[in-house]
């Protein structure tokens, strides 16, 4: 069964935000509540809103979409002049101003997490320093509505995954870090969720600390606490839920074999919240019920939580990919897993959960 989110939820049609929204965000008509930023569609339109960035290097593919050229120059500076001219001529600018001021210390890099969609979602912190970046890069987990907050003389860049567009690779997205740091910019790198947890936050901080520049992290929300507050699933529960793991079968070469975590995994008492599971749930499954973990345990998975497009899914762990499978579930979805997805309100079954509440 699958349940769309309450489309009266208060909080989506609510926006905290001053109106500094650049052009170059407005010009998209893709910052709305009715509308969803981790869809294919609006990566291609962040795509194409960047497109100031690449004119001297697009060229047209048979499909008529833009291609950037993957042919990158050797060193940071090469590439950024190639690739990114505007991008060159922003650090120019940043550089003078840095010298003319008779300032010679880099400048901060924040790695600031925003929360699972939800714009109320976000921290004052977290707003803090978005209105204060001179360069923000974000990907595809990142809402729209955060962009609004983002200053005029900012620049942004998308820097997610989109079949058929160029997308920046980790290592050159250290680099532009890295060079608008070192002249002296206050450089942001949003992240969906919080930074820290499946964001790859803690390469970015490596790298970066090991140039020598400082890198402060602003926690956010993480896709787990949103979409569990936001479900009434309390992620621990006295005599329930003692622990909760966080964990993804997600390999970095793509297969689809989660193995080795599901015998720890499969603990009745825990309980499991599954990151960019979606592909890999089958096998997962399967695992945890082969190592012990009951067929009839309540689970749940959830596609673009806490937005105005959320979708759920509820069922037996038994059945959960197969209902996935017919309800068409896309990324990004959550999938949690355990005794506690059953003190939900919305969950669909007998009302176990008193039982469960008699023994806690
Ligand atoms: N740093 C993020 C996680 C990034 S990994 C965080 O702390 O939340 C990306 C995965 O997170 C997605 O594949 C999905 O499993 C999960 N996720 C993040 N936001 C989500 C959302 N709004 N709805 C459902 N799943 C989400």
């Amino acid at each position: 069964m699958a349940i769309h989110k309450i489309a009266s939820f208060p909080s989506l049609h609510y926006s905290p935000f001053t109106t500094t929204r650049s052009h170059r965000v407005s010009s998209l008509n893709c910052s709305t509540t009715s509308s969803s930023p981790f869809t294919e569609k609006h990566s291609i339109e962040r795509y194409q809103r960047d497109q100031w960035l690449y004119a001297n290097t697009t060229t047209a593919n048979n499909n008529n979409k833009p291609i950037i050229s993957s042919n990158l120059g050797s060193t940071r500076e090469d590439d950024i002049a190639l690739q990114l001219p505007e991008l060159k001529k922003l650090l120019q600018v940043l550089r003078e101003k840095r010298e003319s001021e008779g300032k010679c210390a880099p400048g901060n890099v924040f790695l600031v997490g925003t929360g699972p969609g939800d714009p109320e979602l976000l921290t004052l912190k977290a707003v803090r320093v978005i209105k204060g970046a001179d360069l923000l890069l974000y990907d595809r987990l990142v809402s729209n509505h955060f962009l609004d907050l983002v200053a005029l003389h900012a620049r942004l860049l998308y820097v997610g995954k989109t079949t058929g567009y160029h997308s920046r690779t980790q290592e050159e997205i250290h680099e532009l870090l890295l060079s608008f740091a070192e002249a002296g910019a206050t450089v942001v790198r949003l992240k969906g969720g919080d930074p820290l947890v499946f964001g790859r936050g803690g390469e970015e901080m490596d790298f970066l600390q090991q140039q020598g520049i400082q890198v402060k992290v602003i926690p956010g929300i993480t896709a787990a606490s949103g979409i569990a507050a936001e479900l009434g699933i309390p992620l621990t529960h006295r005599g329930i839920a003692n622990s909760v793991q966080f964990l993804t079968c997600h390999s970095r070469k793509g297969g689809t074999d989660p193995l080795f975590v599901s015998e720890s995994a499969a603990d009745p008492d825990s309980t499991l919240v599954v990151y960019m599971g979606l592909s890999t749930l089958p096998s997962l499954a399967q695992k945890l019920m082969c190592h012990g973990l009951s067929p009839e345990t309540p689970a749940v998975a959830i596609e673009r939580g806490t937005t105005l497009q959320q979708r759920t899914v509820f069922a037996e762990l038994k059945d959960l990919s197969e209902k996935i499978t017919s309800a068409g579930l896309v990324s990004p979805t959550l999938i949690i897993i355990g005794k506690v997805v059953e003190l939900s309100p919305f969950w669909p079954m007998s009302t176990k959960e008193e039982s469960y509440l008699m023994q806690a």
